[in-house]
């Protein structure tokens, strides 16, 4: 049976760090960090992802500072908004929340965010850098950031080691295969046009899923001796559950479990992590304009 990957201990030890040292920046410099969040419209799950990040925010002494728009905001309100936060010196990070109401231009919103204040790192230059050799992004995407932690606080070996990342979004897949790259393994990135998933699957030291589709990588798809990262949030139905529902990944993972050395569970792990990166990358941007002042 596989080790369970104890994402929220993982998760916690990085909040502790974050918020000692946010303590003492507040101490040294009388420096208190600013997330600020936007949220445009009602969408239930990304409004509870954005509370979620401010109470975070609360915990580690990081001010927060919500904004919400309609879900008819233009993209000139948006684009506003966003100007507004970067002109404002309190405000180290700015968060807009993903996915955007259809019919607002997303890659234009990311653009116009402050590099320095881009701690989702999705714009295109930290991405750029990201990819480059010998460069380094301001802020690394906080997701596939975690999962670089969770690598390497759980002690797996990357430098030439085979990964196998399943997905290539823009905001985790893509962003993970370069990390890993740059941390010496062999990456090879799947996705839906990919032909025979199990046989890249099965010389896979490292799976990372971000597939979105409940439990589609089994344990005979896996090498013995993998470790998986499972990025995936599915809902399934579940007439035992409270809300009828409940939350799976993107990997089966009952027969996963038998065949990998360690694991992660979902959901619990990736998610916590996600944001702890969220709080880490914020004290970083702090600490960046403090360095400018
Ligand atoms: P996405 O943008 O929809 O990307 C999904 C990727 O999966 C695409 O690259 C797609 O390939 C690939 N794919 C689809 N069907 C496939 C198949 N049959 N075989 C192989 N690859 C296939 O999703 P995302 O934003 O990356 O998110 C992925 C999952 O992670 C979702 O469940 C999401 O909720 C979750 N997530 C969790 C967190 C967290 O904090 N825990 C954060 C972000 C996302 P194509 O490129 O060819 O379409």
């Amino acid at each position: 049976m596989a080790n369970l990957i104890d994402g929220k201990a993982i998760a916690q030890e990085v909040q502790d760090e974050v918020k000692t040292a946010v303590a003492k920046m507040q101490a040294e410099h009388g420096y208190t960090p600013g997330l600020a969040t936007v949220l445009v419209g009602e969408d239930p799950a990304s409004a509870t992802y954005v509370r979620s990040k401010q109470r975070t925010c609360e915990k580690l002494g990081i001010r927060s500072v919500g904004h919400t728009l309609p879900a008819d905001a233009t993209q000139e309100e948006v684009e506003g908004l966003v100007a507004q936060l970067n002109a404002d010196p309190t405000i180290n990070g700015i968060l807009v929340q993903l996915p955007l109401p259809k019919h607002l231009d997303e890659e234009a919103v990311l653009n116009a965010i402050d590099l320095g204040k881009d701690v989702d790192g999705f714009h295109p230059v930290n991405i750029g850098r990201l990819a480059m050799k010998g460069r380094n992004p301001l802020f690394i995407p906080c997701t596939p950031y975690g999962c670089m932690v969770l690598l390497e606080k759980t002690g797996v070996q990357t430098k030439g080691a085979e990964a196998v990342i399943v997905g290539r979004s823009n905001i985790v897949g893509l962003p993970m295969a370069m990390l890993l790259q740059k941390a010496d393994a062999t990456v090879t990135i799947c996705h839906s046009r990919t032909k025979d998933l199990k046989a890249h699957l099965q010389r896979a030291d490292i799976v990372v899923a971000a597939i979105g589709w409940a439990n589609m990588i089994t344990g005979d798809m896996l090498k013995p001796g993998c470790t998986v990262i499972d990025v995936g949030i599915n809902r399934v139905d579940d007439a035992a559950a409270k809300n009828g529902y409940r939350l799976v990944g993107d990997v089966d993972f009952v027969s996963a479990e038998e065949v990998a050395v360690s694991i992660t569970t979902v959901p619990g792990v990736v998610g916590p992590m996600t944001i702890a990166m969220l709080m880490k990358n914020t004290l970083h941007a702090a600490e960046l304009a403090l360095a400018k002042k």
